[in-house]
């Protein structure tokens, strides 16, 4: 990425990113949402726009050159963005609550201190390919000792903002089965070979890709940290709250869509309908903040998964509505209601795990079931 404007002070309090989220989300995001959704990529201006707005290192410590702010904090600047542009909130999650968090949760030092402060400005942007570690059967990215460096080969199934972004933090499987995270250039030459932008229903700007990978060799100073399978299971479950954010702004959004359609036929029940989705929208929100907060508390994995699956379905229901109630128009390509509801149907996918993927279709059964129970006299 081209260098960006400068990055606010760091420890600027929290209201201070919210405003400027806001006013991106209004004057840059907004405006453009629809014609973004059916471009080849996010255009640069919107993460030079990001990047000046310090968002990019909302979640990276002020020791490291970032904002530093709390983690419900980043979660809402995610939401606002989301409510404006799906698919610009999809690559700055990837970037400023996917890899840059990992990191600096890690435990190589020198590296924090190299990579951090560069990604947080915005000078460089980093992506992730990760998620094929949940992945069941033989691994997808084997990686294996080399000397004193390790070696990568296989394949990175998936991998967003290819073009945009300078590195990407990957994560493979050693020999002992325990997980490795390096941050690489993606510039590698021949040992990276990334697909044609994959076709997509939904976020097709984000120009994801899958990576072929052979004989990438990494050096330590590259080694963000080493993994059990337990541990890999537990981030998992703290990561499945903060994609929910991408669905309460697609939430928040559709409601908006109902309120001004409510407002123009003078429809008081389409008003009602658009109330009542933002009370759940403000419930599902404290719901997710109640147990973000508190990773270590009992039936946490249970509480979390459950909150993901309310936001996730929130924001499809709200979506659909808008549709809805908008009528033929909302299937125009160049219109917000159908762009939500692609990317809110997106969001039950995203950081998915086995058993957020359970909980969302026993919760689309249930629904069924209980709408029968309730029309029976
Ligand atoms: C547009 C888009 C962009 C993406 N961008 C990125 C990105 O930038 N970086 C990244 O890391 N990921 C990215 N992803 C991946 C996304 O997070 C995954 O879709 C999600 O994690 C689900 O994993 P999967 O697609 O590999 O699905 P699957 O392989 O179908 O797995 C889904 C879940 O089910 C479980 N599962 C699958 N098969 C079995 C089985 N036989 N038995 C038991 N459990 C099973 C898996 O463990 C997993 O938790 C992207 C996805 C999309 C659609």
């Amino acid at each position: 990425m081209s260098p960006a404007s400068p990055t606010p002070p760091a420890g600027a309090d929290a209201i201070a990113p919210l405003e400027r989220a806001r006013e991106l989300a209004a004057l840059v995001l907004a405006p453009a949402a629809n014609t973004t959704d059916q471009a080849d990529s996010v255009p640069r201006e919107h993460l030079r726009a990001l990047a000046g707005a310090g968002l990019l290192g909302i979640a990276t410590p002020a020791r490291y050159g970032g904002l530093g702010a709390p983690a419900r904090v980043a979660r809402e600047v995610l939401e606002i963005l989301a409510g404006a542009c799906g698919v610009t909130a999809f690559v700055q999650m990837q970037h400023a609550t996917a890899a840059c968090p990992l990191i600096a949760r890690g435990d190589n030092e020198a590296l924090k201190e190299r990579a951090l402060p560069r990604l947080a400005s915005g000078e460089r942007l980093c992506t992730v390919g990760f998620s094929h570690v949940r992945r069941p059967g033989p691994p997808m990215v084997r990686i294996e000792p080399d000397g004193d460096h390790v070696r990568l080969d296989g394949t990175v199934p998936w991998l967003t903002g290819h073009g945009l972004a300078d590195d990407a933090v990957i994560a493979g499987t050693l020999p002992d089965g325990r997980l490795m995270y390096v941050l690489t250039p993606l510039s590698a030459g021949d040992s990276i070979e990334a697909s044609a932008p994959l076709r997509l229903s939904a976020m097709n700007a984000s120009a994801t890709v899958s990576l072929t990978l052979r004989a990438l060799r990494v050096g330590p100073e590259q080694v963000i940290a080493t993994v059990t399978r337990e541990q890999q299971a537990a981030r998992d479950v703290a990561g499945l709250l903060t994609p929910a954010a991408l669905s309460l702004g697609a939430a928040g959004a559709a409601a908006a869509l109902l309120a001004s359609l409510a407002e123009r036929r003078g429809d008081a029940q389409l008003a009602g309908a658009a109330r009542a989705l933002e009370d759940e929208r403000e419930a599902a929100r404290a719901e997710v903040n109640a147990w973000a907060d508190q990773p270590e508390a009992e039936g946490y994995a249970e509480h979390a998964v459950r909150a993901r699956a309310s936001c996730v379905d929130l924001g499809v229901r709200a979506a659909h509505a808008a549709v809805a109630a908008t009528g033929g128009s909302a299937n125009r390509l160049d219109h917000a209601a159908q762009r939500l509801f692609r990317e809110a149907m997106l969001y039950s996918l995203t950081a998915q795990t086995r058993d957020l993927q359970a909980a969302m279709v026993q919760r689309l059964l249930g629904r069924g079931a209980g709408a029968m129970d309730r029309a029976r006299p």
